[in-house]
């Protein structure tokens, strides 16, 4: 034993299909943190929290138009029961009209001990319960998912890889794409040669310095190109520094 206690990040997630969970979560990286205790979850099935005897959750908008909307009393009661004594855990709300989640959030909700994530179905959630329990809404991305259950997965397999203890070598997150404000430079393997194609022969050269270079360079053009929102903050991040 090195004395290290490794604290768990620990997730409740509020849902109407907690058997989607852990799916891939299950696997791989994430699967053996979980194994391990540097995770874990809960889900709540929102619809045990219904009120009548149909175990409804959800009603038509307000307002007229299609769709059904989940009900706030339902969810609320469904949040309560999840809160612990002095729960300080971020609560989240995964929702297309949230903030584009980030590498630098998912930083900050790995070091926020865990979180509370409701997952939206149908047309949403009532906005009621969203502003008077304090969920922040957050997004994967300018598309529409049929429910918040994937985004959530999303957001934790990110954080996760960021926990201690989850990723083998400490070093290999901090090259990725977003760390440094850039994308990632291109990566290549053994065979040397495949299907006529060579390794940009500098990356076979031993020289580090010069291998360091080289992928600045690449990381540099890539994002100048491919996201030039990127780029740009990036050189203003520089001329601050
Ligand atoms: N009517 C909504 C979309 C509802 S989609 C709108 O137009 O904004 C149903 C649920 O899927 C949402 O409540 C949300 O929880 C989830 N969802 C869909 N797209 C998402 C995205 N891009 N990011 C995060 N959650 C999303």
């Amino acid at each position: 034993m090195t004395g290290e206690t490794k604290s768990c990040w620990n997730v409740d997630v509020l849902t109407l299909y907690p058997e989607m969970f852990p799916g891939s979560l299950g696997q791989a990286l994430a699967g053996k943190a979980l194994a391990k205790g540097l995770w874990s979850l809960q889900t709540t099935q929102i619809r045990d929290f219904a009120l009548d005897k149909h175990r409804s959750v959800d009603d038509t908008p307000s307002g007229g138009g299609p769709g059904m909307v989940l009900r706030a009393d339902v969810v609320a009661s469904a949040l309560e029961s999840v809160i612990k004594k002095n729960d300080a855990r971020p609560r989240l709300y995964m929702s297309p009209r949230g903030k584009p989640l980030t590498q630098q959030k998912v930083h900050e909700l790995k070091n926020a001990g865990g979180a509370i994530i409701l997952c939206g179905r149908f047309e949403g959630v009532d906005q009621r319960v969203i502003d008077a329990s304090d969920f922040e809404e957050v997004s994967v991305g300018d598309y529409i998912l049929s429910g918040g259950e994937l985004a959530a997965m999303m957001l934790m397999d990110a954080a996760i890889r960021l926990l201690p203890g989850v990723m083998g070598k400490k070093s290999s997150g901090e090259d990725e794409s977003f760390e440094s404000g850039l994308l990632e430079y291109p990566h290549y393997t053994r065979p040397s040669e495949w299907n006529g194609l060579t390794i940009p022969e500098i990356l076979t050269s031993g020289h580090h310095q010069k291998i360091k270079d080289w992928r600045l360079e690449q990381s540099l053009s890539l994002t100048k190109q491919r996201r030039p929102d990127l780029f740009e903050n990036y050189q203003l991040q520089s001329t601050r520094k």
